[in-house]
């Protein structure tokens, strides 16, 4: 089979660089306090690094967020010289210093170690309140002095920031501020996407958004400010006609309540359309909505199409779009938009329109 056929019959994924470029430039002119660097994690959340993080760059970011250290390096091989690339999870033992990246010091340990090599430049994660990574205030009075390490930012991690009157996010603005007094003269970090929201207290020298540059809703309970960014459509296989009272799919969870036409679509748990969403599911035929129904399988979905007749063999659906949001996806999985983006699977297609 030709590889154009080939492609006929798989999910195709695009995404949308221009509209995560214009969601970035949004965020700037809404946290004017400092830049807003590109979160790009967990391959963009799902979306692809690489693509995602030469578009920012193109239009001018010029810092960079990853988990993990071999993250950091491909990330490297992609952007070339010049922007920061900052490593969360730290640099592991015996990790080149030389290798171009920024780690984020999250413990006393990691202080000792980055002393211990001469390392200049770090990001010093100090703990407000999530109790995950970072040095608390006991911990950073203890440290002594780091003028050696020359950091190059102070950060901490907002627990709270998409409840916007949880009496955390102020406690934790006012513990950060604190630990930036401690150490003046270094550049701050603060707000995630959600944070930026949040006001003047939130504000910093680098905001470090990610799930609002791919769409995500950075203000749960109010219209999404963000532009949409993804389209996922899959294939139809098969459209077949199931009388009334006949079940369909594993488990024979569901029952045809009249003659119904069932449209069978190439995608399924393996491609991260998670199991959850068997009998909740809603995709996008012909422009109307449509129930998923039985179980999803590892590589099919059916779908109950017999409102929708013009639907036939070889159309497309759409699993994810304007239409059908990844927030929206997540509320009916009872998840959250960013597993949703960061499930997404290997098998779909990838195309990119150009920023
Ligand atoms: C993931 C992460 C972010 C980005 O968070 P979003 O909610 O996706 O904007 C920022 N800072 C840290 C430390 C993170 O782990």
């Amino acid at each position: 089979m030709a590889m154009n056929d080939a492609a006929a019959l798989s999910g195709e994924l695009e995404v949308d660089l221009g509209a995560i470029v214009a969601n970035w430039r949004d965020l700037g002119v809404r946290h004017p306090s400092g830049p807003v660097a590109g979160v790009v994690k967990a391959d963009a959340y799902g979306l692809g690094a690489a693509p995602v993080a030469r578009a920012l760059a193109a239009a001018g970011c010029r810092h960079f967020f990853v988990a993990q250290f071999a993250e950091g390096l491909a990330l490297r091989e992609a952007l070339g010289h010049g922007p920061m690339i900052a490593v969360l999870g730290g640099f592991p033992p015996g990790a080149d210093a030389g290798a171009a990246l920024t780690p984020v010091l999250n413990a006393p340990r990691d202080l000792a170690a980055a002393r211990a090599a001469g390392l200049r430049g770090a990001i010093l994660h100090v703990d407000t309140g999530m109790e995950r990574l970072g040095l608390n205030a006991a911990e950073l009075a203890a440290a002594g002095d780091l003028s050696g390490l020359a950091l190059r930012y102070v950060m901490t991690h907002l627990a709270c920031a998409d409840e916007p009157r949880h009496p955390l996010n102020v406690a934790q603005a006012a513990r950060f501020a604190a630990a930036g007094a401690a150490l003046p003269g270094v550049p701050r970090s603060f707000a995630n996407s959600a944070g930026i929201f949040l006001g003047r207290d939130f504000a910093s020298d680098l905001a470090r958004p990610g799930c609002a540059l791919y769409g995500i809703n950075p203000t749960p309970g109010l219209s999404n400010p963000m532009r949409q960014v993804l389209r996922l459509t899959i294939p139809v296989l098969q459209v077949r006609q199931v009388p009334a009272g006949v079940t369909v799919g594993y488990g024979a969870t569901w029952t045809a309540p009249r003659d119904s036409r069932i449209a069978t679509i190439a995608a399924g748990y393996a491609d991260g359309y998670l199991r959850a969403l068997s009998g909740r599911g809603i995709a996008i035929a012909a422009g109307r909505p449509v129930q998923l129904v039985g179980r999803i399988s590892m590589d099919l979905i059916t779908l109950d199409v017999t409102d929708v007749p013009e639907l036939a063999q070889g159309d497309r659906v759409e699993l994810i779009g304007p239409q059908q949001t990844p927030d929206a996806v997540a509320a009916l999985a009872g998840t959250i938009g960013y597993e949703i983006l960061t499930s997404l699977g290997a098998r779909y297609r990838r195309r990119y329109l150009p920023a």
